[in-house]
């Protein structure tokens, strides 16, 4: 593992720290995960995305070709720094830059990629995801959501459940079942569905947090032409992997150390036995081992992409640092709570919460990345079956 950047790469972290001094009165600040948006919140952050795009900031591992930058892993990897390091919002605008882009980028036709990829750079389309269903989950390749064929047309039948931005979105990219005789991973297809389309309806759902990012999405006879089928008819299980892999390549250690940092600062604040909680030796070693435990999932992180430059496949880190980082984000939520004692009752936003109810919120939110993208019991089946070798329970 080298530690050092080349110069190009200082070079283009010295330009966007640049250009981000330039533009900081555009950003938005680094959000809190699965909080209520605000009144205008979702606006801003488009505005950002734009901001950002029109600097080349964004889809930057994107092709050139594609409107993107072409940058490398490693640049990638800069860019998330010096917005962390700025206090600033990775830019989200739904799941197109992330998910959808790259998947259309490998699997698409050329027309799709004309179609759809400039809109998603400048956010004149919001994408959300289409996969799981009431029924299915972590098998998820057990959707029972129908498209049949009717001449041109695909005829879409059935519901999607916790899709985060739906009532945001323009398009959902979703899976449905084609071929209901066929074993499960191979009669599913993959279909970029219009969110206008007749017969489409979007009913919210309310998180724990109180947050409204959720909802259901239904869909009765939906025609959806025949050339929004990414990748083969019955073969959408393949491209429905490579999103996931997208969805699953890192993310999740984003902004840990930022809260511990806040942890830290609340336990000086708090009182303890007439003293602040921080003179608590307990409570300096609890926050020591959230620290080492954050350098320990950053330096996983560094040994997976020494793979990936090496270009080897992916290897168990990223079930690992999953599984790790969002036990951890729990856990330094919890420590809050602890250190907050019959504070912790208040609710987000009440009066009297200290920090505005800010750490009671995390808490909620902090099981959020615990179940989504992968489980983390299935992240142990995966670790124990694959890392360890075990036999499959
Ligand atoms: C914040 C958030 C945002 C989300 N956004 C989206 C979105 O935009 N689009 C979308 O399609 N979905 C989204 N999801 C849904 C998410 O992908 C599913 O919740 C997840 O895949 C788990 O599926 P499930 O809820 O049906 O639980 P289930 O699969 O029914 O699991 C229930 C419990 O059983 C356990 N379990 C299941 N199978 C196994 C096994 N083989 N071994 C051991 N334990 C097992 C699970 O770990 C879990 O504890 C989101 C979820 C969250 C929390």
């Amino acid at each position: 593992m080298d530690f050092n950047y080349s110069p190009e790469d200082e070079a283009f972290r010295a330009e966007f720290r640049a250009w981000l001094e330039n533009n900081r009165q555009y950003a938005t600040a680094a959000r809190e995960p699965l909080a209520d948006e605000s009144d205008g919140e979702w606006d801003a952050r488009i505005r950002w995305h734009r901001k950002l795009n029109e600097g080349g900031w964004i889809g930057l591992s994107w092709p050139r070709e594609y409107g993107g930058r072409g940058a490398t892993l490693l640049q990638s990897i800069i860019y998330e720094e010096e917005l962390e390091r700025a206090g600033t919002a990775v830019p989200s605008a739904g799941f197109g830059i992330s998910l959808l882009g790259p998947t259309l980028i490998h699997w698409g036709t050329e027309e799709q990629k004309r179609r759809h990829l400039p809109k998603i750079l400048t956010a004149e389309e919001i994408w959300c995801q289409g996969y799981s269903e009431p029924n299915s989950g972590s098998d998820l390749a057990s959707v029972q959501t129908r498209a049949v064929e009717e001449g041109d047309y695909f005829v879409v039948n059935g519901s999607k459940i916790w899709t985060s931005s739906a009532h945001h979105a323009d398009w959902i990219f979703l899976l449905a079942r084609t071929d209901p005789e066929a074993p499960k991973h191979k009669g599913i297809s993959y279909l970029l569905v219009d969110m206008k389309t007749p017969g489409i309806t979007v009913r919210p759902l309310v998180q724990m947090t109180g947050a409204r990012g959720f909802n259901q999405v239904f869909f009765e006879d939906v025609r959806v032409p025949k050339q929004k089928i990414v990748g083969e008819k019955n073969q959408g299980w393949q491209v429905a992997i490579t999103t996931l892999m997208f969805e699953r390549s890192g993310g999740h250690d984003r902004g840990l150390m930022r809260q511990v940092r806040a942890l830290t600062a609340l336990a000086k604040r708090m009182a303890r036995n007439g003293r602040s909680a921080w003179d608590d030796t307990s409570v300096r070693q609890r926050i020591a081992q959230f620290v080492m435990e954050v350098e320990a999932i950053k330096y996983t992180h560094f040994r997976q992409l020494t793979r990936q430059l090496k270009g080897l496949p992916p290897g168990p880190e990223g079930s690992m640092m999953k599984l790790c980082a969002t036990e951890l984000g729990l856990k330094i939520a919890t420590f809050a709570m602890e250190l907050l004692g019959p504070y912790s009752q208040f609710e987000h936003g009440a009066a009297f919460a200290i920090d505005h109810g800010a750490w009671s919120q995390r808490m909620l939110a902090a099981r959020g990345p615990t179940i989504y993208a992968g489980t983390n019991q299935v992240q142990h089946n995966i670790i124990g079956e694959r890392v360890l070798g075990l036999p499959k329970g």
